[in-house]
């Protein structure tokens, strides 16, 4: 995990990024600014400056009319705001651009810095929360810097005077741009949109109450019971919905049993999607709920059961969330005039893959022949056919040399505390492949420290700071696991850091989007047992292989079930939450019936529907499919013994297009094909 906003996810994007010049004048408008004083602008500009600015005059007025709104002054205001600003000269045009750059890296960084220091006592382990730290959670001075800067019209110089770019516009003309030009195309992103604060209060505030319902769904697992009033799951068993569901579906596997239990999960996530579950049976250890009949009881004989009904069914909550948020999302789409469904803020702004190209790369695996064999062999190992629920097949697993309790015994004596980490970190950094020399200057800019949650990174922003990993340690020293999750977040620090503080352009600063850093932490993670000095397993790679196969299949169906509720939402935006539940239950089964029925030999299934992404991370579920599609694509050119000097040239490469990126990176665009490969290999010798 990396540290993010994760209200920016998909919805918001588009707000710190939206696009295009040619598209200005077209599309929803939200300014302020008359024809007449728009032309009257230009035409100023044009008398002083000769019409060989004039393509770059009308493209800069548009801009900052597009996005200026009554408050920043009347028409005579924007005519004279245009008038004094437009920059002519190429020089003065760079250096504007580069003072914007210095200015803003401190401000960013700095800001970056008290969130920080404000956000400690909830993400380290410094002891109990106090009550200022429990109101100073909501502390953010970030939050409006941006509307300052349109405030103090520093946004509307940078619109006057530099073009905003699309997806397209880089995908058409990226390859032929030098630094500078990227950095300036960077730097505009940020300018791109500009929304209300009540329209942008509103998404957060959908968002919010969507994670609420997500966290609060719970299901009583001690509470299932079968047609025959037997329970499966131990006392006090209680899993959030899906992914506890899934996990503990997962986890049963190779077990006696295993398979009546994992049916039941299915069922439960059956009635969930179709909001057949009875309303008094959501996190409820007063009744004893039979997800094969639906039928509800109290557990105490005659005792009453709370609230309605008892068998009266969840009403459509799930999909009046799911509606809320697209509701709140549309609402912006006014002010992302170039970027302007919620669809074209996370595939283009977000991804910055278009989505008819991520779909495709999906369908490539959804419909990869190496599929039915790999479902073959798992099958093989069942001994039995297989069932709907064994897209979360779990059974992955190394032929390991050494058990878990060893590891911990090898962890824990080597990292006693968080301290031992950090002195550490040259060493592992030169077994991981970097040169001494590059080792030790990567760990002088990154900090361990006490983790409160399982660990996260969180890069800086200024290159004066250092990036921070956040680790659990406990009494007895570094766990295993704890160690597998550190080397992950310390992939994620150094791609931070060369991305950062490597770098000749701080607008370019960063990878092109989410999936490819956690593409670069996977590829550290992978190699946590080799810098520990163990032998890893002698068939890591294969069974990777083809772990990663079936997760990118299983999360790939998913993400077009996902992407095509909005899309039926943007074609039906007044439909009830029942409409909606249909809607999604139609494309769940559409995409079964495409890509899983021929190799599960059943129809119809709407599993697909469960990921409670959906309702609480919208059109985020396409980016694990894809961190996968790049690791593999990546690791097998990162593999060998120029791994430190080659992870350093690809994560220094910027915030380019993950076409560019990837294509500089291993001079291929994104492909499945490396997965595949290794999959095909895999399966070769698998039994
Ligand atoms: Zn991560």
């Amino acid at each position: 995990m990396r540290v993010v906003t994760l209200v920016l996810l998909g919805l918001l994007a588009g707000l710190v990024a939206a696009t295009c010049a040619a598209g200005a004048t077209t599309g929803p408008t939200t300014s302020s600014v008359s024809e007449t004083a728009l032309n009257a602008a230009v035409a100023r500009l044009i008398a002083t400056h000769g019409e060989p600015e004039g393509e770059r005059i009308r493209r800069g007025v548009a801009q900052v009319a597009l996005r200026w709104w009554a408050e920043d002054g009347d028409d005579g205001a924007f005519t004279a705001f245009c008038a004094a600003n437009f920059i002519a000269g190429d020089a003065e045009l760079a250096a504007t651009a580069a003072r914007l750059e210095a200015v803003l890296e401190q401000v960013d960084g700095h800001l970056h810095e008290v969130r920080r220091e404000v956000l400690t006592p909830s993400d380290l382990d410094t002891g109990p929360i106090g009550p200022a730290d429990r109101l100073l959670a909501s502390f953010d001075l970030a939050a409006h810097t941006d509307e300052d800067l349109f405030r103090t019209k520093v946004a509307f110089l940078a619109l006057l005077n530099f073009p905003v770019h699309s997806l397209a516009d880089r995908l058409a003309n990226g390859a032929a741009w030098d630094r500078r030009a990227w950095a300036e195309s960077r730097m505009m992103d940020r300018f791109a949109s500009r929304a209300p604060a009540a329209v942008l209060a509103g998404l957060t505030d959908a968002l919010a109450n969507a994670d609420r319902y997500v966290a609060e769904y719970n299901i009583r697992m001690d509470r299932l019971v079968t047609a025959d009033g037997e329970r499966l799951f131990p006392e006090r068993l209680r899993l959030i919905s899906h992914w506890g569901l899934r996990d503990e579906l997962a986890s049963h596997y190779g077990e006696p049993g295993a398979l009546a239990k994992q049916r039941m999960i299915a069922r439960v996530m059956e009635r969930i999607v179709r909001q057949e579950i009875p309303a008094a049976a959501i996190d409820n250890a007063g009744v004893l709920w039979c997800p094969d009949t639906n039928e509800v009881k109290p557990v105490s004989p005659g005792a009453p059961v709370a609230g309605a009904h008892p068998a009266a069914r969840e009403p459509d909550t799930r999909y009046a969330v799911w509606l809320a948020n697209f509701h709140a999302g549309r609402a912006l789409d006014a002010y992302t005039p170039t970027a302007p469904t919620a669809l074209a803020r996370s595939f283009e702004v977000d991804r910055q893959i278009p989505e008819k190209e991520v779909e495709a790369l999906l369908v490539s695996i959804l419909g990869a022949p190496e599929i039915g064999d790999l479902a073959r062999l798992i099958a093989k190992r069942l001994g039995r056919p297989l069932e709907p629920f064994d897209i979360w097949y779990s059974g992955f697993r190394p032929r390991a040399a050494r058990s878990e309790s060893e590891l911990d015994r090898v962890v824990g004596a080597r990292y006693p505390t968080v301290a031992a980490f950090q002195r550490d970190l040259p060493a592992l950094l030169a077994r991981m492949g970097f040169a001494a020399e590059k080792a030790r200057w990567l760990a002088d800019r990154i900090v361990v420290d006490p983790s409160r949650g399982a660990g996260h990174a969180m890069g800086a922003v200024r290159r004066e700071d250092k990036a921070h990993l956040r680790t659990r340690v406990d009494a007895a020293g570094m766990n295993y696991k704890g160690y597998n999750i550190a080397v992950h977040e310390l992939g994620h620090n150094v791609e931070q850091t060369f991305s950062l503080d490597g770098i000749d352009r701080w607008f370019l600063a960063g990878v092109p989007d989410n999936a490819f850093t956690e593409a670069l932490a996977m590829i550290f993670q992978d190699r946590d047992l080799e810098v520990l000095g163990v032998a890893a397993p002698a068939d890591a790679r294969d069974v990777e292989a083809l772990g990663a196969l079936w997760a990118s299949y299983e999360i790939g169906g998913v993400a077009l079930v996902d992407a095509g509720a909005w899309h039926w939402l943007y074609d039906h935006p007044d439909a009830t939450p029942a409409q909606l539940r249909e809607a999604v239950l139609a494309s769940a089964r559409e995409v079964w019936n495409r890509y899983y029925a021929p190799v599960f030999g059943r129809n119809d299934v709407e599993l697909l529907a469960i990921y409670s992404h959906m309702v609480s991370y919208p059109l985020y579920l396409a980016d694990y499919p894809l961190g996968h599609i790049i690791a593999f694509q990546l690791s097998e050119k990162l593999r060998g013994g120029t791994f430190g000097a080659e992870f350093e040239r690809v994560a220094r490469q910027g915030r380019l297009t993950p076409d560019l990126w990837m294509k500089s990176a291993v001079g291929a665009p994104i492909s499945t094909k490396p997965l595949l490969e290794a999959a095909r290999r895999a399966l070769a010798v698998a039994r």
